[in-house]
């Protein structure tokens, strides 16, 4: 009935409002009691079986809930503007992975760290400083610092987008478009933004085993990105059949749960004493929590 259906929605949008306040608290909580945890994820050569970087994801640890992951707590991040902060502390645990002897034995000296960035933080003018005081204040050279911006993120204002893209270029820090595929998928993003590398999403490659018609669409804007002589890696490879077929296409890198999911530096460490399995099938470093 007409009032049945009033009482949904005003339910549900209480239910809403109690989880937005809810995710506002863990990020207060985290804030206050160093709740803020860096989870690595390997982006992998496949070419040369090594690590080419680390994407830097954020957890937040609380005493109730134990580790919560972002899908709960970034976009009330991002519209309270408290990613700022939560940001900051990510990348005071981020940005010494660089020079922790651990990863470096394993590792070598060259591996990048990934960091995203929210749209707010994007249009940001103190963002450059910031990210440059940090490598400073943890002695990292900028040129093993990546971010990664989203399409929406840089589709309210792509001029200025545009510019404090170039403007991080310029100071050695590497650029990276993220989760390609998803939303808008402007392509003319593709030739009018300063990027080095192009991730291309997860949603295009889920499935695409058993769906031909997808295996086209990430067949084509694979051959795009290379022919527009951007890095490209592929997000969400979760077995070997996609790794094989990808490489087949000339793909080098690939991030995924069939490498490993995303998991504290220690983990990473110990995980990966031996090299990456590049020719065993089935050969997935899979058992790791994310
Ligand atoms: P993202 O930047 O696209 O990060 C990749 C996400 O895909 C991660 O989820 C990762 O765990 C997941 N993933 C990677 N490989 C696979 C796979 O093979 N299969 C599946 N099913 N998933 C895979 P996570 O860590 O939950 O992060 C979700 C999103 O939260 C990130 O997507 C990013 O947009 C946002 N996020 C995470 N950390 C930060 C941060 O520090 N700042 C900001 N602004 N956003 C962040
Ligand atoms: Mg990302
Ligand atoms: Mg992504
Ligand atoms: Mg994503």
């Amino acid at each position: 009935s007409d009032v049945g259906t009033r009482c949904y929605y005003s339910e549900s949008l209480r239910q809403w409002e109690r989880q937005q306040g809810h995710a506002e608290q863990l990020i207060r909580a985290a804030l206050a009691n160093a709740g803020v945890r860096c989870f690595l994820q390997p982006i992998v050569d496949i070419v040369s079986g090594t690590a080419r970087g680390f994407e830097a994801l954020m957890r937040l640890e609380d005493p109730d809930e134990g580790l919560v992951n972002p899908g709960t707590f970034i976009e009330v991040a991002e519209r309270t503007g408290l990613i700022s902060p939560l940001w900051e502390m990510l990348m005071d645990q981020a940005l010494p992975v660089l020079n922790d002897p651990g990863m470096l034995a394993r590792f070598g000296d060259d591996f990048l760290i990934s960091v995203n960035l929210s749209s707010r933080q994007l249009m940001d003018s103190r963002l450059l400083d910031l990210m440059l005081a940090a490598c400073e204040r943890h002695a990292v050279p900028q040129s093993r610092l990546q971010v990664e911006v989203t399409e929406s993120a840089v589709l309210s204002d792509p001029v200025r987008a545009s510019r404090i893209l170039e403007r991080m270029r310029a100071a050695g820090i590497q650029v990276a478009m993220d989760d390609f595929g998803s939303g808008y998928s402007s392509l003319a993003q593709l030739t009018s933004l300063p990027l080095d590398t192009v991730k291309i999403d997860r949603s295009l490659v889920l499935d695409v085993d058993t769906l031909p018609r997808k295996q086209h669409v990430l067949a084509a804007v694979v051959a795009l990105c290379q022919r527009l002589e951007h890095g490209v890696v592929v997000e969400g490879v979760e077995d070997w059949e996609t790794v094989t077929m990808l490489r087949e296409w000339g793909v080098r890198e690939i991030q995924g749960f069939f490498y490993a999911r995303p998991m504290p530096m220690a983990q990473l460490i110990k995980q990966f004493e031996l090299p990456l399995p590049l020719a065993a099938a089935g050969a997935s470093a899979n058992d790791a929590a994310g």
